[in-house]
């Protein structure tokens, strides 16, 4: 008996404020200027021809916008969206409802579409390529593979990981977008219209305050947005100062640079059980009693982009600018200090 699959045509999951807070159409969004007129010219183009847009793939690290860019293409397009996920899809049964259920010129989106089995990935070619999927109807002897038509439709995937989609699929996207990084005015900017939204005074010096900790990442302003408005109405008048910014921000653990208590946690460990690196993830893990995945996933990759850390050859070194941030002194060079390891 087929498997009851869970279709979300209302919205993406995720928690209610995330929707709240969710851009709605193009104009809503703030930066991401270069994708968004690119993504223009293809709406319109295809509006005009009175067809269906070509498949999406959105690639970039998380909270950027791939699932806000995903659900305000159907909008402008005037078309419905059904939203599922590479790990939900474990095998192409799973994924034919969704396509069998596609309406003309709709949307699909698969988030961690990196995460489809190859078994799925390859069941998707015919259904991306030429609107056709293979099914298998009846059992034992009397199996019979029917071709079926699929209505024209629009795939939209979203991935963290571009380099591990199969080079097929990744071709089957004709339409291919990497998200970059916000700068600090832009997260200002989204920070002032969602305290608008949450109906919160917040002050230009703390749009900027908070943007400033965001790790250049619209969920994290949110995040970190969200906080301060529950401190700002717990502690005082439900007004948002520079102040109260920073003090809301001090309790949660976040710095002036951004970073977190797991974050910290992570350099004080490379320097004081370590003398700063090199020193393999492993053992640094182990020490923190942490995953190492975790640590490879979640926590190195913004010590890594804002240069706190490298990765040499024999493992994970602390930099000068870690040892300033920290305030400690760093290691004498003739002791093997940081900047020595990264030339060894
Ligand atoms: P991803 O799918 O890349 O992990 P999301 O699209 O879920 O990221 O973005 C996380 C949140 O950040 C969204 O709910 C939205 O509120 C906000 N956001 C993302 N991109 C933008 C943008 N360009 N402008 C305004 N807000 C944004």
């Amino acid at each position: 008996m087929a498997r009851e699959t869970i279709l979300h045509p209302a919205g993406p999951p995720g928690d209610d404020d995330d929707q709240d807070l969710r851009p709605q159409t193009m104009a809503d969004m703030v930066g991401q200027r270069e994708v968004i007129e690119r993504l223009r010219i293809v709406i319109d183009a295809a509006r005009k021809r009175g067809e269906c847009l070509g498949h999406i793939l959105f690639d970039g690290p998380p909270g950027l916008g791939k699932t806000t860019f995903a659900t305000v293409i159907p909008h402008e397009m005037g078309v419905p969206i059904n939203f599922t996920s590479g790990p939900v899809i474990k095998a192409p049964r799973d994924l034919v409802p969704y396509l069998t259920n596609a309406s003309e010129h709709s949307v699909l989106f698969i988030d961690e579409v990196h995460r489809l089995p190859t078994g799925v990935e390859e069941y998707l070619y015919t259904a991306m390529e030429d609107f056709r999927i293979d099914i298998v109807l009846g059992e034992g002897v009397n199996a019979r593979t029917h071709n079926l038509w699929l209505k024209p439709f629009t795939l939209i995937g979203a991935t963290t990981r571009a380099g591990m989609l199969s080079g097929p699929l990744r071709d089957r996207f004709q339409i291919r977008e990497h998200l970059g990084f916000y700068t600090t005015e832009e997260l200002a900017e989204i920070i002032r219209r969602n305290a608008r939204k949450l109906k919160t005074p917040i002050d230009a010096a703390s749009q900027h305050e908070i943007a400033r900790r965001s790790r250049s990442t619209p969920r994290i302003a949110n995040n970190l947005l969200r906080w301060v408005r529950d401190y700002a109405q717990s502690k005082a008048d439900g007004k948002i100062s520079l102040a109260l910014a920073k003090d809301a921000l001090l309790m949660k653990g976040i710095d002036d640079m951004g970073l977190n208590p797991v974050d910290r946690n992570y350099l004080e460990t490379l320097i004081r059980v370590f003398g700063g690196g090199p020193a393999g993830i492993e053992a640094i893990a182990h020490t923190m009693n942490a995953s190492a995945d975790t640590l490879t996933d979640d926590v190195e990759p913004f010590l890594l982009r804002s240069e706190m850390i490298v990765r040499s050859p024999r493992g994970r070194v602390a930099t000068i600018k870690t040892f300033q941030h920290l305030q400690l002194p760093p290691p004498p060079p003739e002791a093997g200090g940081p900047q020595r390891h990264l030339f060894d």
